[in-house]
C-alpha cells in the first residue's frame, strides 16, 4: 500500500511517499514559495536531490506537479496506486480525539479551529482541498497534533483564571506535537513490549515539547494553549511572566500582537545568546567562550530538566525518558546537560553510549534509576500508519 504523507504550509508543501506495511520512504520532497515569485521544488529520490523551479500559483498546481513527479519517475504507473493521503493538521480544539476520514462537511468543523491555530489550520485545510480537487478518488485523513493530548484531565489543562474564559472562549491547555509524543510512545512500548509504561517523551528541535505519559495515554505536555508555552526554544519564550506584556507593552510602545511576535520569535537561545536560534550555532558559541551563548545553552537544558522533574512527580516515577527531533537526537552535549540536571532522579549518563547521532539507542548507565533513549522521531510514519488504518 501506498501512502502519501503530507505537511501543507501557507505557501509550501512537504511530502512523503512511504510502503506499507515495509514502511520504506519511496520519495520525498518540498514544494515552496508556493503563490510567491522563485516558486520551485526539491524532490529526493533513489539517494539523489534535486532542485526544480516551478511556476506554483496554488496548492492544486504542485499537487498536479507532485503527480506529474511519481508517474516520470516511475515510482507510481498511474495515480489510482496511491492509495491514501494523510494529512498534517495542527489543530481539532477539543472535538477532535483521533484521526479521521475528511470529507467537506468534517473540514468546515475544523475550521471552526482556525483561529487558535491560524498560521497552520487554513493553509492545512488548504492542502486537503487540493488533494481532494487533484485525486478526487482518493481518500484523505486528518491526523491532528492536538489529538493525543485529549485524554489530559481537567486538572492539567485547566489554567487557573477565571472559569468563564474556558467555557466561552476555550482558553485551555490544547499541547502540540501530539503525533510526535504519540510516534514515541508507540516506539518504546513495541521495544521494550509494555503497554504500562511511564515515559516523559522530550521533543526538542526547534520548536520543544515534554509529555508525560501513563500507559499510552497524555497526563500533561508543556506546550499551552498555543506552541508559546513550556520550555524555553529555538525562538520561543515558553513559560514567562504574563506581566512583562503590558510593563514592554508601555516602555516601548509595541502593541500586544508585536510582543508576542518577539515572544514566538526573536526570544529562547536567540533572544538570550543574541547569537541564533541554532543549537549548531550556539554550541560552536560556546566552544569559543561566548558568555551569552554558554547562558541561553544551560538555561535551556535547565528549563528541560525542571519539566522532567515536574513530570516524575506528576507520574509517580517514570519508567523510561525518551529525547527526540533536531536537539535529542543529534546533540550529545545537550543531551548530557540534560541528563546531569536529572541526577537527583537518579539518571547516569553513559558518555561513551551517548556518543552519536540520529540512532535508536539506549544513553544510560545499566544501574541508572530511569533509562534514558534517543529516539529518532518519524511524524510521517505516524501519519501514513493512521491513514493506512482509517482508510482499510
Ligand atoms: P524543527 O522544529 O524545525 O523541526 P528540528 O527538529 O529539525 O526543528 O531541530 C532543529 C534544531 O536541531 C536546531 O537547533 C539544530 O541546531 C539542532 N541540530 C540539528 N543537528 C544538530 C547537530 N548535529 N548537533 C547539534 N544540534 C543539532
Amino acid at each position: 500500500m501506498k501512502i502519501l504523507s503530507v505537511n501543507a504550509g501557507s505557501s509550501s508543501l512537504k511530502f512523503t511517499l512511504i510502503e506499507l506495511p515495509s514502511r520504506e520512504v519511496l520519495i520525498s520532497g518540498l514544494f515552496e514559495k508556493i503563490g510567491m515569485e522563485g516558486s520551485c521544488y526539491t524532490i529526493k529520490y533513489n539517494g539523489e536531490k534535486t532542485t526544480k523551479e516551478a511556476s506554483l500559483p496554488d496548492h492544486s498546481v504542485a499537487v498536479t506537479k507532485l503527480m506529474d513527479e511519481l508517474i516520470e519517475n516511475k515510482v507510481i504507473n498511474s495515480l489510482e496506486e496511491i492509495d491514501g493521503v494523510g494529512h498534517r493538521i495542527l489543530h481539532g480544539g477539543d472535538e477532535f480525539t483521533e484521526s479521521i476520514l475528511l470529507n467537506e462537511d468534517i473540514l468546515k468543523r475544523i475550521e471552526k479551529y482556525n483561529e487558535l491555530g491560524p498560521l497552520h489550520n487554513p493553509a492545512n485545510i488548504m492542502g486537503v482541498r487540493a488533494f481532494m480537487k487533484v485525486l478526487p478518488n482518493v481518500k484523505n485523513v486528518g491526523v491532528f497534533d492536538t489529538t493525543f493530548h485529549q485524554t489530559m484531565k481537567e486538572t492539567e489543562y485547566l489554567y487557573p483564571v477565571p472559569y468563564e474564559w474556558y467555557e466561552k472562549y476555550g482558553i485551555r491547555k490544547y499541547g502540540f506535537h501530539g503525533t510526535s509524543h504519540r510516534f514515541i510512545y508507540k516506539t518504546i512500548s513495541e521495544y521494550l513490549k509494555r503497554d504500562d509504561l511511564k515515559v516523559i517523551s522530550c521533543h526538542i528541535g526547534n520548536g520543544g515539547s515534554l509529555c508525560a505519559i501513563d500507559s499510552g495515554r497524555v497526563v500533561d505536555t508543556s506546550m499551552g494553549f498555543t506552541p508559546l508555552a513550556g520550555i524555553m526554544m529555538g525562538t520561543r519564550s515558553g513559560d514567562i511572566d504574563p506581566s512583562i506584556i503590558p510593563f514592554i507593552m508601555k516602555k516601548t510602545g509595541k502593541t500586544a500582537d508585536e510582543i508576542i511576535n518577539d515572544l514566538n520569535k526573536k526570544s529562547g537561545l536567540l533572544g538570550v545568546s543574541g547569537i541564533s536560534s541554532d543549537n549548531r550555532d550556539i554550541e560552536e558559541a560556546c566552544e569559543q567562550g561566548n558568555e551569552r551563548a554558554i547562558l541561553a545553552n544551560k538555561m535551556y537544558a535547565q528549563k528541560i530538566a525542571n519539566y522532567i522533574a515536574m513530570y516524575n512527580n506528576l507520574l509517580n516515577g517514570a519508567d523510561v525518558i525518551t529525547l527526540t527531533a533536531g536537539l535529542g537526537e543529534n546533540s550529545k552535549g545537550m543531551r548530557k546537560m540534560i541528563c546531569e540536571r536529572i541526577a537527583s532522579l537518579g539518571v547516569k549518563i553513559d558518555d561513551a553510549k551517548n556518543d552519536f547521532r540520529g540512532e535508536f539507542r539506549l544513553i544510560t548507565k545499566d544501574d541508572s534509576k530511569i533509562p534514558v533513549y534517543v529516539i529518532p522521531t518519524n511524524e510521517e510514519l505516524m501519519i501514513a500508519l493512521d491513514t493506512m488504518e482509517l482508510i482499510s
